[in-house]
Order: C-alpha cells, then sequence, then structure tokens
C-alpha cells in the first residue's frame, strides 16, 4: 500500500487525479488536503465518497500545525501538491492570496516533508515531492518554438510568477537537502469538474445560457491543450519513475487559439443542442494585462525517458469535455450559484 498526501484534490486537476487513482489502483491510499476555496468542490468526489482508500481533510496547506499532525498520523509516501489559487484574472486583482498559498503553502509542505522524512542526512525509502506546475512559468513563446525543461523561467502574471516562485523552493530542497523531489510543468488541461471561470466551461455555461461570450483581444492568443486524465496518467507515471531532482514538461502538441475553442464549442452546441447558438454571441473584450501569447510544450523528455504519451486526441476529448457539461448541468447550476455570480459581474461587467 502507497500512501499519498494529495493537496487540491477537491479542485479540478486534483479531483481528477483522485478519481483515476483509485479507480486504476488498490493499493494507492489517498488522504486529500483541500481547503474548499470557491475553486474546490467535494460534489467533484462524489464518485469516491465511499471508498475507504481515500480520506478527506478540510484544511490549508499553510497551516503548519495541521499539515504536521497529517505527517504525524499518516506514513506518506508521496506528496502531491496540486493546491493553488490558480486563476490567472484573480491574481492580477488580488496577488498577495497567490503569493500565500503558492508559494508559502508550499514551503510549508516541504518542511513538514522533511522533517516526516529525513532523519541525519537519509531520506525515507521511496519518498518523493511531486509539484504539480505550469508551463505559464517559462513565459510566452512567438510564433515558433517551444517550451523545453531548460527553457529559462520568465513569468509574467502573479499566478505564473507565485507557481515559478514555489518551483524555485522545491528545487532548493532538492539542492540544499536533496530532498527527493520532481516537478511537472503542463499545458492548459480541459476535461470534467474544471471551474465556469476558465475558458471552456464559462464558454460553455454561457452559450447555455444565452450570454455573450467574452473574448480576449483578438482571440488569437494560442494555448497548448490537452485532456485532463493525460496529465493525471503523466503525474502518476512521475512519481513513480521519474527521476529524482528532474523536472518534467507534459503536453501532447495541440496548439489551439482561443477563438478557434469557442468556435468548436459553438458549432457542438448549435448542432446538438440549440441552433440558436451562434457566433453572434462573440464579444470581444479588453485584452488581460500581460496576457501571453502562446504556449507550447515540447514532451520529449516525458515520452522518451517514461514512454507518456497522452491518449485522448483534443477532436475527441472536446467533444467529451462538452457533452460532460451537459449531462451534469446540476454540477454546474450549483457551483455557479451564490458567490460565482458575484465574482462574474465583478469580471465582466461593463465589458
Ligand atoms: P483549481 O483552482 O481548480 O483547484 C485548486 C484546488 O486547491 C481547489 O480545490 C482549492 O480549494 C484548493 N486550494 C486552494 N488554496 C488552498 C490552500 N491554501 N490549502 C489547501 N487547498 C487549497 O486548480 P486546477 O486547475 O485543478 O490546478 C491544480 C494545479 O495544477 C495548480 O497547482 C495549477 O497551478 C496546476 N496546473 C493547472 C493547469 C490547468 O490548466 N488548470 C495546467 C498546469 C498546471
Amino acid at each position: 500500500m502507497k500512501t499519498y498526501l494529495v493537496t487540491g484534490g477537491a479542485g479540478f486537476i486534483g479531483s481528477n487525479f483522485v478519481i483515476h487513482m483509485l479507480s486504476t489502483y488498490d493499493d494507492v491510499k489517498i488522504v486529500n488536503l483541500d481547503k474548499l476555496t470557491y475553486a474546490g468542490n467535494l460534489e467533484n468526489l462524489k464518485s469516491v465518497e465511499s471508498n475507504k482508500n481515500h480520506v478527506f481533510v478540510q484544511g490549508d496547506i499553510c497551516d503548519k500545525e495541521l499539515v504536521g499532525r497529517l505527517f504525524g498520523e499518516y506514513d506518506f509516501d508521496y506528496v502531491i501538491n496540486f493546491a493553488a489559487e490558480s486563476h490567472v484574472d484573480r491574481s492580477i486583482k488580488e496577488p498577495e492570496v497567490f503569493a500565500s498559498t503558492n508559494v508559502l503553502g508550499t514551503v510549508t509542505l516541504l518542511n513538514a516533508a522533511k522533517s516526516a522524512w529525513e532523519k541525519d542526512g537519509v531520506w525515507k525509502e521511496g519518498a518523493k515531492f511531486l509539484q504539480v506546475s505550469t508551463d505559464e512559468v517559462y513565459g510566452s513563446l512567438g510564433d515558433t518554438g517551444f517550451f523545453m525543461e531548460t527553457t529559462p523561467i520568465d513569468p509574467h502574471s502573479p499566478y505564473s510568477s507565485s507557481k515559478a516562485g514555489a518551483d524555485m523552493m522545491v528545487k532548493a530542497y532538492a539542492d540544499t537537502f536533496k530532498m527527493p523531489v520532481n516537478i511537472t510543468r503542463c499545458s492548459n488541461n480541459y476535461g470534467p469538474y474544471q471551474f465556469p471561470e476558465k475558458l471552456i466551461p464559462l464558454i460553455i455555461n454561457n452559450c447555455l445560457n444565452k450570454r455573450p461570450l467574452p473574448v480576449y483581444g483578438d482571440g488569437l492568443n494560442v494555448r497548448d491543450w490537452l485532456y485532463v486524465v493525460d496529465h493525471c496518467k503523466a503525474i502518476d507515471m512521475v512519481a513513480r519513475n521519474g527521476r529524482l531532482g528532474e523536472v518534467y514538461n507534459v503536453g501532447g502538441h495541440n496548439e489551439r487559439t482561443n477563438i478557434h475553442i469557442v468556435k468548436t464549442i459553438i458549432a457542438y452546441l448549435n448542432e446538438n443542442v440549440d441552433e440558436t447558438i451562434t457566433e453572434d454571441l462573440i464579444k470581444y473584450v479588453e485584452d488581460r494585462k500581460g496576457h501571453d501569447r502562446r504556449y507550447g510544450i515540447d514532451p520529449t523528455k516525458i515520452r522518451e525517458e517514461l514512454g507518456w504519451e497522452p491518449e485522448t486526441m483534443y477532436e475527441d476529448g472536446i467533444k467529451l469535455t462538452i457533452q460532460w457539461y451537459l449531462d451534469n448541468k446540476d454540477w454546474m447550476e450549483h457551483i455557479t450559484s451564490g458567490s460565482y455570480q458575484e465574482y462574474y459581474d465583478r469580471m465582466y461587467s461593463g465589458r
């Protein structure tokens, strides 16, 4: 039995990871520590509610006492740190919480793992701290080239800067204390359970409610999209077999402009749901401050070293995803009630 501390496991990728791991392995126990911010949602975990190998703990990764107590109570083999403030627009409005959760929270976890796993310079056999990071730490690309693991860190937003800060602290624990770590840097994920402030669920939800579809700038910013379960599989592979101290980029060479994504969703909903959902709903809005133009991942290292390949082609994944939101309207309704509306009005009113 391997015991995992998964943080942020009630969020989008974290919940997909927990579900993936528990449905794939019988010998995995997951302690899921999540603060349940606006982005954390226990409904994401319904399918594992009664799984005896899943323990949910509501709490903050910055809470030293709680994190220390969990390390005392459980003999963790892995820490997989998903917990983060993750939305760039929010980071522009409220950078402090990004520095606190993303940087200081990560340091709190690193300290607790070090106390539990290291004795006189010797580390617990097989233990590993895996930091789930993002390609955004590399900054922005021009029309050509890809992010490699050797690309210099050059973050631009408070979000990506806080993630880069966390990455550097993880690297520091590896360099200074020989802590067994890996960092994964993945491109944009899409799939079930994503909070509808992010492009794909936002556009689906607005289409279904016949609301304008806000598209930043000229809509030609490029992101490299990966189906979330493929990301979860990559994290599992890196945790088990990644070389200690290494960074692994994760992406599927699937670059799309934002406007392409928006038009794909409109076309699907127009054909399958309601023919009054059309491109007339698109509303170009003022560009995001410091908006990175293009992200593109070179995944050669993870493919060659660990044999990871994306399994879900974008053409299938995007349909699966749209259909999931259509089939789970209750989930969407619950998550978009209350404070979501206040947030939405603050972000998009007057645009
Ligand atoms: P998310 O915002 O959907 O989920 C974040 C989760 O962390 C939520 O459940 C939230 O409640 C929890 N959380 C926030 N602050 C916390 C704290 N202080 N203590 C404990 N829990 C806390 O984010 P996501 O999209 O699932 O991203 C997960 C991780 O993957 C993040 O670290 C993010 O930087 C990284 N990542 C995301 C993407 C993407 O496309 N979404 C791509 C690459 C990397």
